[in-house]
């Protein structure tokens, strides 16, 4: 089998109960190669009728899958993982072409992606809950697992390959079925990973796909059959799924915005810390939860390393995601990038000082793609919107502290705490900033503070709403509750 990877493609499906089936609202939307701006697909919504045999299939599936051995219901995982490989390339450009990312990025965030359900294919040991022989006179107690029914995973545009992965093989290993709503802006390369789930052997009803937009968000959110939610996009529309999901009673967990720093010492690798800063800040086009772009220098480095940071971003290419030489894609939409743009304005109004402009870059062949160069802005307060507001755009802010106080103080008053980046030759500054910065994922002398799947991923403040994060062990929580035997069999 081979997956389509020649648009356009025919209009996307819902995957429903084992069977491929079109959306049946009358509401829908083009889906468009952001670096082209020609029409590449067709996404319709669900109706309330798709949702409901959706969840119907859930609950009748999970009755038997949630008692089947843990060893049997891992078994598919491994084929998904398999396939997964085996189209990695063919998915990755699929991806590029809905997305406007580079092919190299693509196949990153997929790799990611499949170390999900590497881990989750260790549920046998990671279910396991505990045991005490003896916890009182004559008495052992033995703490289990147990899945819920069906759950949900409504999805950012920005990572379709990587996020439905960060929820879905948790869900299904740990006996639960699972319903992904992927982002309307690119759902082909999430068809494509359910043509390979229709592939692996899960039985019908444990793995459904659903399209739609915000009504089909809300049906899912209010609808009994529904155990739980998990959630990935904006700040406010994380917000309010996460008090509709909880006013209804859901487990839920809703990842947010975010607004990210980079703090440089005196001490750092200078050069390691400009090329990180412009990766950090301008690939995937911005379009990064993770993205570090507030960079908080301390001031006896500060010119020279504004003007390394310049360099780097003068020299990274702009172009079509599948051509070789190109560092930074095409931006999502062109509202998207006229909403860059007018950050790129509030900049300048509001006197931060233009070192770079990316606004006027020009791709031969791509005149209609949303593309914008890096861009680079000293003397940047934090209090500007350029600051302090989410970009999602290759825009890189740079500041002087005074030491690395200061810098923490600048981290720390952001709304946001996805992430933050330190480079230093500091054990000391690097100790401080563990212990005082207010983040989720910190990086330090490593770029981008990206989790391996393994360890939870998730941010705090505005970036995070919930309290158990994606991947790894904190997925096993969320996606099961715990009963405890307390048992007595005296000596006959
Ligand atoms: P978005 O909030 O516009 O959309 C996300 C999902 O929510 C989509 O599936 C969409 O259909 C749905 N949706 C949109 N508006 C809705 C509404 N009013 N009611 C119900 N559902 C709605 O986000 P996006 O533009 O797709 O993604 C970019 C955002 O996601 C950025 O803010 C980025 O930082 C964030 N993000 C966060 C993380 C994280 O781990 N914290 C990871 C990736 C992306």
């Amino acid at each position: 089998m081979s997956l389509n990877t020649t648009p356009p493609w025919d209009d996307v499906q819902n995957y429903i109960n084992g069977n491929w089936q079109t959306p049946s609202s009358d509401e829908g939307q083009s889906v468009v190669n952001p670096a082209t701006g020609k029409e590449i697909s067709y996404v319709g919504f669900s109706s309330t009728d798709d949702i409901d045999a959706a969840v119907q299939a859930g609950q009748k599936a999970f009755e038997d899958w949630s008692e089947r051995p843990v060893e049997e219901r891992i078994q598919p995982l491994f084929e998904f993982k398999q396939l997964l490989e085996e189209h990695h390339d063919e998915l990755a450009e699929v991806l590029v072409q809905e997305h406007g990312k580079t092919f190299a990025e693509a196949k990153g965030e997929l790799r990611r992606g499949i170390e999900n359900v590497e881990v989750a294919c260790g549920i046998p040991s990671m279910m396991q809950a505990g045991h005490l022989p003896n916890a009182a006179p004559d008495i052992d107690e033995t703490a289990v697992r147990k899945p819920l029914g069906v759950f949900t995973a409504i999805t950012a545009f920005n990572f379709p390959g990587m996020i439905p992965l960060w929820f879905l093989p948790y869900a299904v290993a740990t006996g639960n079925a699972f319903i992904l709503k992927p982002s309307e802006q690119d759902p082909v390369v999430a068809q494509r990973l359910f043509e390979l789930i229709d592939e692996a052997g899960f039985p019908d009803g444990i793995v459904q796909l659903v399209n739609g937009s915000v009504d089909t968000v809300n049906t899912l959110l209010d609808h009994d059959g529904i155990q739980g939610a998990s959630f990935v996009g904006s700040t406010p529309v994380a917000k309010t799924i996460y008090e509709r999901a909880a006013a209804n009673g859901k487990r839920v967990q809703a990842q947010g915005g975010a607004k990210n720093h980079i703090i440089v010492t005196e001490t750092a690798d200078l050069d390691f810390a400009a090329r990180k800063t412009v990766s950090s800040a301008c690939a995937c086009g911005g379009e990064r939860c993770l993205a570090n772009d507030v960079v908080v220098v301390e001031e006896s480095v500060y010119e020279e390393f504004v003007d390394r940071v310049v360099q780097e971003a003068e020299a990274q290419t702009v172009g079509y995601g599948l051509d070789d030489e190109t560092d930074i894609g095409a931006l999502i939409t062109p509202e998207h990038e006229s909403r860059v743009r007018d950050m790129i304005a509030s900049g300048i109004d509001e006197g931060a000082e233009l070192l770079l402009d990316g606004r006027d870059v020009e791709i031969n062949g791509y005149e209609e793609g949303n593309f914008l160069g890096p861009t680079v802005f000293s003397d940047v307060d934090p209090e500007m919107t350029i600051a302090s507001e989410e970009i999602f755009g290759p825009v890189i802010g740079l500041l002087p502290v005074t030491d690395i106080d200061e810098a923490i103080d600048v981290l720390n008053r952001s709304d946001f705490g996805n992430a933050a980046s330190l480079f230093t030759g500091s054990g000391a500054d690097a100790r401080k900033v563990r212990h005082q910065a207010d983040v989720g994922n910190l990086g330090v002398n490593a770029g981008t503070a990206a989790p391996m799947a393994f360890f939870h991923f998730g941010g705090r403040k505005d970036s995070f709403f919930g309290d158990l994060h994606a991947q790894g062990e904190d997925m096993i929580h969320f996606y099961t509750d715990k009963t405890v035997y307390i048992e007595r069999w005296p000596d006959a």
